[in-house]
């Protein structure tokens, strides 16, 4: 009821003068640091969820702000870098507006790999098992990166809470069914009523792709399901950095609880956990890492990761007055900032500091569909 009431107060506005200049589908980190970003710069946004804030993939993600991976695609690396450096003054804004601390839980990576890339140096076995008593190496290289990560559970109040205080409009339990370009602006169809705005953006996470908020582009964004565990351990031991090799990242949360991950399966929008795989992750992890051996799993769950074909994002204008931010796969806490800075750019028609091309949805034009070879 409260909110078909603000939705009607907002259509008035609209009917008057005063429509919406933005109007964003999903409020997972992508959306909302988005909206965070439009509404400081000075745009009405509003924002709609069709679930609750912060629920699907942007909280079942470890948090890891993983932009020197060595596993990412070369050409995510320019707006890694710049979400990176985005990223202390994205987390201020947040605590700022919304009361509450945001804590970086690790501020390290011991990251092994099969192919250490020539600007990273190898740590010697005894300096990797320093940092990672009980380290197994397994004959692979370790290398120690400054990256950092954060609990995405510490924004799962704060972000929503952070959006609304900057005045942007949230409605959960309200979806975006339909959106058409027309005249000077976009008209966005939702369960709770049409709404006009000047600009419309796709951040639908792993449904970016369907029908409700496409927008009839071709934007083949599909969900890549991860299943995590976490673990408590006695205080006593003690992993201070984020252990990650290609297979799997074992990252603490403190207070002895650490958060291991994951499976990537292509299995829709399924989100059931299956014990087999969480024991199998849970069994390699402890091959890798041994204080695991035995360890007492305390949680159990999945999300699904908004995939592409390349595993690269889509930040692009696809129609007039029409955008989407999606498709960030395994990296979407890292880069929302510097998403949400490209989308800004993007509406308020400056150039990007950073380069979009890799990131077009027309990159997929002419792709052939897996399941049924059609183009
Ligand atoms: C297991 C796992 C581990 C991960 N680890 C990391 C990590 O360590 N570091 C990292 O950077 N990233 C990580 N990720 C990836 C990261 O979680 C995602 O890239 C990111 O959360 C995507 O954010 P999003 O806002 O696009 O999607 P989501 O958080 O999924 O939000 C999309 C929202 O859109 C809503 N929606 C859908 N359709 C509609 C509609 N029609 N109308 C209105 N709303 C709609 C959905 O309900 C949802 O709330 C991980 C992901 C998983 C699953």
């Amino acid at each position: 009821m409260w909110q078909t009431l603000r939705i009607e107060i907002v259509i008035q506005r609209n009917e008057t003068a005063t429509r919406a200049d933005v109007v964003i589908a999903g409020a997972g980190i992508i959306g909302l640091a988005t909206a965070l970003a439009l509404a400081d710069a000075g745009l009405h946004v509003v924002v709609f969820e069709r679930g609750t804030a912060m629920s699907e993939s942007s909280w079942a993600a470890a948090g890891m702000l993983a932009g020197c991976d060595p596993e990412n695609p070369a050409a995510l690396r320019e707006l890694s870098l710049l979400s990176l450096a985005l990223y202390p003054e994205f987390l201020a804004r947040i605590e700022e507006l919304s009361g509450e601390t945001i804590p970086l839980r690790t501020r390290q990576t011991l990251q092994g790999t099969d192919h250490l890339p020539f600007d990273l140096r190898a740590l010697k076995a005894a300096e990797a098992e320093a940092l990672a008593p009980g380290l197994r190496t397994g004959g692979q290289s370790f290398t120690l990166l400054d990256e950092h990560s954060l609990d995405p559970r510490d924004l799962g109040q704060a972000l929503p809470a952070a959006a609304r205080a900057a005045g942007v409009e949230l409605h959960e339990g309200v979806a975006v069914n339909a959106v058409h370009s027309g005249g000077d602006g976009v008209v966005v169809e939702t369960t709770a009523g049409p709404l006009t705005a000047r600009h419309f953006v796709n951040a639908a996470g792993a449904w970016a792709g369907s029908p409700g908020t496409s927008a009839g582009a071709s934007l083949p964004v599909a969900p890549r399901k991860g299943q995590m565990l976490a673990v408590e351990l006695p205080g006593e031991v003690q992993l201070r950095c984020v252990l990650r090799t290609p297979e799997l990242y074992i990252v603490p949360r403190g207070g002895g609880r650490y958060v291991i991950g994951a499976t990537v399966e292509d299995l829709g929008f399924d989100k059931q956990v299956f014990p087999a795989q969480i024991d199998a992750l849970l069994a390699s992890a402890a091959t890798l890492w041994t204080p695991l051996r035995g360890a007492r799993i305390v949680e159990t769950w999945a999300g699904l990761r908004p995939g592409t074909a390349d595993g690269l994002p889509v930040i692009d204008r696809v129609a007039p007055g029409i955008l989407v931010a999606a498709g960030h796969f395994r990296n979407g806490i890292l880069l929302a900032p510097a998403t949400a800075r490209a989308v800004r750019e993007l509406i308020g028609g400056r150039r990007p500091a950073v380069e979009l091309s890799a990131f077009r949805a027309n990159r997929f034009d002419g792709m052939k569909d897996a399941e049924t070879g059609q183009a």
